[in-house]
C-alpha cells in the first residue's frame, strides 16, 4: 500500500496550520506548530511569498491530501469519482474521502491519527458488516455496521484509545457503543461535517485546467 513517509510535521508546517497527522501529540505542546510555526528549510523563517492563484490551487489540494494522508494517484480517482457524481464536485471530493474506512475509523474514535487507522484497517482490524475488510480505500454506506473483532488485545487497545480521547464528541453520523465496539453510519458525511480548514473549490479550478 502506497502510504505518505517522512517527517509529517514538516508537511502542518508548510501549509501552516496543524494537520493532526500525529495523534495524541498533535493536541500537546510539542507540536511543531506550536514551536516553529513557519516553513521549514532555509529560506522557511521570515518568507511571506505571495502565492500565485495556482499556487493557492496547489496548497489546498497538497493539504487535503495530507490531511487524509493519501498520494496524488489515489487522490486524483477520488477527484474524476466526485466529478462523475450528482451534485458539487468539491464537495463530493470530500464526502469521498471522509467515507474511507480509514478516516471512519479515525472519526470512531478507535485510534488517534489517520496513519494509525491504515495500519488498524490493514491488519484486518476491523469488520463492516460483520466482513473483515482490510483497504483503508474502502467506502463505507449508509446503515453500514462497523465493528471491532472480539480478540481482547484489539478490544483492550480500541478501549485504552477511546478513554484517551473521551473528551472528543463522535461525529452526528455516526453512532458508536462503547461497550460493544459496534458503530452504525447513520447516514453519509457532508462537507460541513468534515470540518477540514480546505477550500475545496480551489481543488476543482485546480483539476478542471
Ligand atoms: Fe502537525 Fe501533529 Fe506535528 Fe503538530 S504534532 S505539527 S499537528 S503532525
Amino acid at each position: 500500500m502506497a502510504r505518505m513517509t517522512g517527517a509529517v510535521c514538516r508537511l502542518c508546517r508548510r501549509e501552516g496550520i496543524k494537520l493532526f497527522l500525529k495523534g495524541i501529540r498533535c493536541t500537546g505542546d510539542k507540536c511543531a506548530i506550536e514551536r516553529r510555526n513557519f516553513t521549514p528549510g532555509m529560506h522557511g523563517k521570515g518568507s511571506h511569498r505571495k502565492l500565485s492563484n495556482y499556487g493557492i490551487q496547489l496548497r489546498e489540494k497538497q493539504k487535503a491530501k495530507r490531511i487524509y494522508g493519501i498520494l496524488e494517484k489515489q487522490f486524483r480517482l477520488s477527484f474524476e469519482q466526485a466529478s462523475r457524481k450528482r451534485g458539487v464536485t468539491g464537495e463530493n471530493l470530500i464526502q469521498l474521502l471522509e467515507r474511507r474506512l480509514d478516516s471512519v475509523i479515525f472519526r470512531l474514535l478507535f485510534v488517534t491519527s489517520r496513519s494509525e487507522a491504515r495500519q488498524f484497517v490493514t491488519h484486518g482490524s476491523i469488520l463492516v458488516n460483520g466482513r473483515r475488510v482490510d483497504s483503508p480505500s474502502f467506502l463505507i454506506q449508509e446503515g453500514d455496521q462497523i465493528e471491532v473483532p472480539k480478540q481482547e488485545h484489539l478490544v483492550k487497545r480500541v478501549q485504552a484509545t477511546l478513554e484517551l480521547l473521551k473528551d472528543r464528541t463522535l461525529p452526528e453520523w455516526l453512532e458508536l457503543n462503547r461497550e460493544t465496539l459496534q458503530a452504525k453510519i447513520l447516514r453519509l458525511p457532508t462537507k460541513a461535517d468534515a470540518g477540514i480548514p480546505v477550500e475545496e473549490s480551489q481543488i476543482v479550478e485546480l483539476y478542471s485546467k
